[in-house]
């Protein structure tokens, strides 16, 4: 595996290695690499001739000062575990390699109510942060697919209109959500839980599992409210929300009448470490 921290190395690498019309497969990530994202790397490896990792910790994505500094950087074992994974480039810029001084960081997109709803209502002008670096790093890797998880499941339909309206040369394949073995969906956060903390997450997969096995035999809107209070029993939650939503609008369901389409999505935090998850519910 080659580390390119500046945009024209990885290009100048890029460049070499695409003879022929090979295919590049792209993971973007924020790095502290668990099986959630190795997941991702070992189906871009199998689709792609050449596998691109990026980490980037992407301040503009993120609302908090305090949740940017605390966020888990740990590159060097990172780039063990991909090494392992046998990814060919690992990208690893630093934030004025993305943002130079002086250079505009615009992008003019309307992601209608997708951006507002949900995570956009708690973290205003995260999603923005993040259409602008998958943008950004797409023109620089030109990837033919790019990974992305649903656990993430509001930023991938983000990335997807983004791709879309901007009728992006790229495919977006969206990845299932790895699970610890309580049912906790991996994420970097999950480092910062403490052992009590950590012991009592795995509630967030049993409210969705309840809602999943009941679903259909009661009205949405009382499902929506009952498993919102069984989160906010465990006294170390606080929820954010709880939504049942239509896959894709994101806006809150009224009947099973679609079941296909529905997904329940949450966001609880937990000693001030913020975790979503989410589940569809008749699949
Ligand atoms: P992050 O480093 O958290 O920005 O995540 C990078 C990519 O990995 C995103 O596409 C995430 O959706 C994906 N990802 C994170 N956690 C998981 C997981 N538990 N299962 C599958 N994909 C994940």
């Amino acid at each position: 595996m080659k580390t390119l921290l500046h945009i024209s190395d990885l290009q100048k690498e890029l460049r070499a290695s695409l003879d022929g019309n090979k295919s590049i497969g792209f993971v973007p990530t924020m790095g502290a690499i668990h099986s959630g994202h190795i997941s991702l790397i070992k189906r871009s490896k199998q689709e792609n001739d050449i596998t691109v990792c990026s980490i980037f910790v992407n301040p503009i994505q993120f609302n908090s000062e305090v949740d940017l500094t605390g966020y888990p950087r740990m590159i060097e074992q990172d780039s063990k575990a991909l090494i392992r994974e046998e990814v060919d480039f690992l990208f690893a810029p630093d934030v004025v390699e993305m943002y130079p001084p002086g250079e505009e960081t615009q992008l003019d997109i309307d992601f209608g109510r997708l951006d507002k709803v949900m995570e956009g209502k708690h973290r205003p002008g995260h999603f923005k942060g993040v259409a602008i670096v998958v943008n950004k790093l797409f023109d620089i890797v030109k990837p033919s697919r790019a990974y992305f998880g649903s656990k993430d499941f509001q930023q991938l339909t983000i990335i997807q209109h983004m791709t879309e309206s901007l009728k992006l040369p790229v495919e977006i394949v969206p990845c299932k959500t790895i699970r610890e073995s309580d049912g906790l969906a991996m994420s970097s956060r999950n480092l910062k839980l403490t052992i009590g903390e950590r012991q009592v997450a795995s509630e967030i997969y049993g409210v969705l599992m309840f809602t999943k096995a009941n679903a259909d035999s009661i009205p949405v809107r009382k499902l929506q409210v009952i498993a919102q209070k069984r989160l906010a029993e465990n006294r170390a939650f606080q929820v954010d929300y709880f939504e049942i939503v239509d896959k894709r609008t994101l806006l809150p369901i009224n009947t099973w009448n679609e079941p296909e389409q529905i997904i329940a999505c949450t966001a609880v935090n937990i000693g001030g470490i913020r975790l979503i998850d989410n589940m569809e519910l008749f699949s």
